[in-house]
């Protein structure tokens, strides 16, 4: 049984006007097994949260703490982070000219556990986990990224979490820009994962479309950089149905 614990997380960001303050005090706890749904408005803050945990250097913690176990995740380079067992697929993935899915895949693989996966068997998982997102084969010799379309971006991603392993996965709009066939598809990716490893999920989304196929266990609503309610899927049902507009208005 592992935890991610985000505490008090203050975050501000860097622009040209200097630093813009973005998170105020987000409080979030998940358990291994858990699946957190994190919804909430364009620019309230969801983004910025994924991109905190990530390292991402753009994004500056003022206050408060990340923890993995009980380890400080914020001490951590982008690498230990995912040694430690996070994953974190990000919005916008960036494009590795000259190096192809397959070989990627096996040096992220091989980064996270210290020692290269015996090929013939790392061959077989590979194949085994691209039938299962219905990749064509052909996909593991292309590069990173290059030329990928949106649909394909998402289910490199999850191929990655599929083989990787992770304690935690941290997913950024996974259901922005796809299709309903490609929305099935990496969402019974993420469930089958989550059923065999006990993976625990952040599931950011601002639709709640995604939530008809990832059961969330539990819904946070996040505006204006914090966590303004929370419940059990019901209240994704009734964000369906009313928006956030009882939020905004709320908070003016
Ligand atoms: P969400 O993912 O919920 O839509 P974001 O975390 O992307 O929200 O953005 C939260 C706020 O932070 C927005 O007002 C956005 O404009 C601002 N912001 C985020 N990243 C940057 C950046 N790199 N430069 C300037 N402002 C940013
Ligand atoms: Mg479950
Ligand atoms: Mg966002």
């Amino acid at each position: 049984m592992s935890t991610l614990e985000i505490k008090n997380l203050h975050v501000s960001v860097e622009t040209n006007d200097g630093p813009k303050p973005i998170l105020r005090g987000v409080d979030l706890t998940i358990g291994s097994g858990e699946i957190h749904a994190i919804m909430g408005p364009n620019g309230s803050g969801k983004s910025t949260l994924a991109y905190s945990i990530a390292g991402h250097p753009k994004y500056t913690v003022t206050d408060g703490e990340v923890l993995l176990d009980g380890e400080n995740v914020l001490e951590m380079s982008v690498d230990e982070r995912a040694r430690a067992g996070l994953f974190l697929a990000m919005q916008y993935p960036v494009e590795v000219p000259g190096v192809t899915v397959s070989n990627f895949l096996r040096t992220a693989k091989t980064a996270i556990t210290g020692e290269a996966p015996a090929l013939r068997k790392w061959v077989g998982d590979v194949k085994d986990a691209m039938h299962q997102l219905r990749m064509d084969p052909e996909f593991a010799q292309r590069d990173v990224n290059h030329g990928f379309s949106g649909g394909e971006k998402k289910r490199h991603e999850i191929l990655q979490m599929e083989l990787l392993q992770p304690k935690f996965a941290v997913l950024d709009e996974t259901d922005s820009g796809l299709d309903v066939d490609a929305l099935r598809i990496v969402s019974e990716g993420v469930n089958r994962v989550h059923e065999a490893t006990g993976l625990g999920v952040m599931l950011i989304t601002h639709y709640t479309r995604i939530l008809k196929y990832i059961k969330p266990d539990f819904v946070h609503v996040f505006v204006d950089g914090r966590v303004a309610d929370q419940g059990g899927p019901e209240l994704a049902d009734r964000l369906e149905d009313e928006g956030y507009d009882r939020y905004l208005t709320a908070t003016v």
